[in-house]
């Protein structure tokens, strides 16, 4: 998708503060972090949203969730994560290409 932040980041047209990347999936900084630790993974290919994935979605969204705590440790997090995947407009969502927020760090969480 042309107008997509994250498609632009994929293709390296926008840079980002990369953490992982293979075939399938990036992962990177959050600009705006809301914890000493943020970050997200996102699939490469475009999809907008947890509302948009079929059946077709299913590897890469199980590849994303294996991969979550190997980042989340090599970023220092061993002593958890918050996993955060907002969808929609009513689920807070601003930027729609599929990410999850991989927060941590930050003591006691705010919800
Ligand atoms: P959402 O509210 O859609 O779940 O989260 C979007 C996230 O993307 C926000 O936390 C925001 O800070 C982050 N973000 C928006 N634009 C950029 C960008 O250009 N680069 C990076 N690294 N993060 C971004
Ligand atoms: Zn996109």
């Amino acid at each position: 998708m042309s107008d997509c932040i994250f498609c632009k980041i994929v293709a390296g047209d926008i840079p980002c503060n990369r953490i992982y990347e293979d075939d399938d999936v990036l992962a990177f900084h959050d600009i705006h972090p809301v914890a000493p630790v943020h970050f997200m993974i996102i699939p490469k290919a475009h999809v907008a949203s947890l509302t948009e994935c079929a059946a077709e979605h299913q590897a890469v969204l199980g590849k994303i969730l294996l991969l979550a705590p190997n980042l989340a440790k090599e970023q220092g997090l061993d002593d958890g994560f918050r996993t955060v995947i907002n969808t929609g407009k009513g689920g807070g969502q601003e930027v729609f290409h599929l990410h999850v927020h991989i927060i941590g760090g930050g003591g006691p969480r705010p919800l």
